[in-house]
């Protein structure tokens, strides 16, 4: 079906944002050369170059950590938890002030459409500001005592650059801990955006600092001897390597990896409610979602209902122009990520599995990939297996509830699930029964600062967001608190 509904473009301006020819690294409050290389960030959904960025090298890495270890200890570890709270609420109201600027540098940098930008990722950067700025007085009534770690080193990825940062910066400075972060090789202009609000902020210098790089400066900062706290987001595999890398030391770590999440629909559930939350699931952010709903478990009785109108949804969305208001689906991230999605996607057909691409015009230049869907697909395959990470959906059958239960508990991961039904206890039977840190019914990918993130399994450990999350960055050996 072709797409049948005409509509005029409606680019968002780009003239809000000022992007330099090159950026430096963000330390002890100042933006510095660096001794390392520079490398090039582009805009995913047209291969133009943006800026040249700052590698910063081993020796860029320790004056990072020697300078938040300054900030800590000469500054913030002694300032009232009342005052740090004064820089978190400056922070958040600046990032509302600047939203418009921050929404349209992360879908240049990133590929994400602007509507997603706009209205999902700023939102809830402030929203993590103010929540956290809201528990820095009141740490003792948290449960995990109000004693700081010390430097935290954080590295995170590029599907939601800011977003991530400010899951991991935020509670780190509620708490009283310094940082030094290192965002993603594709995405670091919206961290060095962050960098300036904390200059306007007149955040003390050194309690974030901001080195971009490539996976060697985030293994420099992981390894570095004198970081209390190591906090990483990405892949399974590079969590993994974190894991080796502290093992024996006393660094305190929470690592928040992949998913293959179950999106399981019932006969009673409103389809077309549950068509909606299938699309949110898989095709939000173009998929680049470690929650994402990637494997839809189908009653069977309406399986083929389900899938005709999937299909429909799926012709409907507007793939194209990231800055395009109307976008649906923006562009992948990097040709490396776009690559990934290709193999895995013909290993799918291979295995012989039946795919399904939404009839849709990709733009020439850029990184693009059609929501696709995968049909007739086991247990085994590796669509089923493996974290796609793109706008692929694979979707399987089941019959009873508990065989629901047994094919969604099957991943090595365990990040999320949705539930699509319209009785609640069914609801609450199924969280109970599936091995996964969120449990979202009748809906997906929904995400609140006050609500705790986290896997099992191979999908990590340590939890971000709510109280929850200030555990990760508080000494609890020392208070004994463990609530
Ligand atoms: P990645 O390759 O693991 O990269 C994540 C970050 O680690 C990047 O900043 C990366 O630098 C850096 N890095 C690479 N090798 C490193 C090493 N040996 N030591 C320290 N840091 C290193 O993951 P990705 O491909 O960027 O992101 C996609 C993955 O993240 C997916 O698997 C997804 O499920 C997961 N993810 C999980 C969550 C969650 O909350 N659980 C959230 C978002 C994403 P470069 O930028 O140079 O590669
Ligand atoms: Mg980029």
């Amino acid at each position: 079906m072709s797409n049948v509904f005409e509509y005029a473009p409606a680019p968002e301006s780009r003239a809000i944002v000022d992007i330099k020819p090159s950026y430096g690294l963000f330390i002890d409050g100042e933006f510095v050369d660096g001794g390392g290389t520079a490398f090039k960030t582009v805009n995913p959904a047209t291969e133009e170059v943006l800026a040249e960025v700052a590698e910063a090298s081993d020796a860029d890495v320790d004056a990072a950590v020697r300078a938040a270890r300054r900030a800590y200890t000469r500054v913030w570890s002694r300032m009232s938890g009342a005052e740090r709270a004064k820089y978190l609420y400056r922070i958040a109201r600046i990032i509302q002030e600047r939203g418009r600027e921050l929404a349209v540098l992360e879908s240049i940098d990133n590929g994400k459409p602007i509507k997603e930008s706009r209205d999902v990722d700023v939102p809830i950067v402030a929203a993590h500001f103010f929540y956290y700025a809201g528990w820095a007085d009141k740490l003792k009534y948290s449960g995990y005592g109000d004693t700081p770690l010390g430097v935290a080193g954080q590295v995170i990825p590029w599907n939601f650059p800011l977003l991530m940062l400010a899951w991991k910066i935020a509670p780190a400075l509620a708490c009283g801990n310094t940082v030094v972060l290192k965002p993603a090789e594709t995405t670091p202009l919206t961290a060095l955006l962050f960098a300036e609000i904390c200059q306007q902020a007149d955040l003390p210098p050194g309690v974030v600092n901001i080195v971009t790089g490539a996976g060697d400066t985030g293994r420099a900062i992981v390894s570095h001897p004198d970081v209390d706290k190591v906090a990483f987001t990405g892949s399974t595999e590079v969590g993994k390597a974190i894991a080796r890398a502290v093992a024996g030391t006393d660094k305190k770590v929470t690592l928040e990896l992949g998913g293959k999440a179950a999106n399981i629909v019932f006969d009673d559930a409103p389809l077309d409610q549950a068509v909606e939350g299938i699309v949110n699931g898989i095709f939000f952010n173009q998929g680049h979602v470690c929650c994402a709903g990637s494997r839809l478990l189908v009653q069977e009785s309406v399986a083929d209902e389900v899938m005709t109108r999937l299909k429909r949804r799926m012709a409907t969305l507007r793939v194209g122009d990231p800055l395009d208001k109307n976008t649906d689906v923006g562009a992948i991230n990097s040709a490396e990520q776009l690559a990934k999605i290709r193999e895995l996607s013909e290993i799918g057909e291979a295995e012989g599995a039946e795919r399904w691409s939404a009839p849709c015009e990709l733009p020439s230049n850029g990184y693009w990939f059609a929501p696709t869907v995968f049909t007739g697909v086991s247990q085994a395959h590796r669509i089923a297996r493996e974290e796609i990470f793109g706008p692929v959906l694979s979707v399987l059958t089941f019959r009873t509830p508990s065989e629901a239960v047994e094919k969604a508990n099957n991943t090595p991961f365990g990040l999320s699930a949705g539930v699509w039904t319209d009785k609640g206890s069914r609801i609450l039977s199924m969280a109970n029964r599936l091995r996964a840190g969120v449990v979202w019914a009748n809906t997906f990918n929904k995400f609140d600062p006050t609500s705790p993130f986290g896997g099992y399994k191979e999908s990590g450990y340590g939890r971000e967001g709510g109280r929850h999350g200030l555990e990760a960055y508080l000494k609890t050996d020392e208070n004994g608190g463990t609530a």
